[in-house]
């Protein structure tokens, strides 16, 4: 008798928990759809303003698409991969050993320029 009673406590408990997963798992599905609706706002407001400085500059500077293409292979190549992304990546500097960022391309510590990707 009390064996029955404590297993329909746990099945209660069980259903109960199994309800509060599902319930929690669609709220973080809900919370990481908006996120990411918010983030693709911010991507798309990014572009236009990207767009909007480039033109502005290209006016301004007299710079063409080719001066542009050619910095953002120079700017994608410091990560030592050409992949239309800017990935930071950890350097340690040959001179003093410490970790900079690629972003940089020198050590930030003691000025040591990067010359080539360098493992870190
Ligand atoms: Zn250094």
């Amino acid at each position: 008798m009390l064996g029955g009673i404590w297993y329909n406590g746990t099945q209660s408990s069980s259903w109960a928990h199994d309800e509060a997963v599902m319930q929690a798992t669609s709220q973080a599905q809900t919370d990481n759809a908006a996120r990411v609706r918010e983030v693709e706002r911010e991507v798309e407001r990014l572009k236009l303003l990207n767009q909007a400085l480039w033109e502005l500059l290209r006016a301004r500077l007299n710079v063409t698409d080719a001066d542009l293409e050619k910095v953002i292979r120079d700017v994608d190549l410091r990560d030592g991969v050409e992949d239309g992304r800017m990935t930071t990546t950890a350097l340690k500097c040959p001179t003093c050993g410490r970790v900079s960022s690629s972003r940089h391309w020198k050590c930030l510590y003691c000025g040591q320029q990067f010359e080539k990707p360098i493992a870190g």
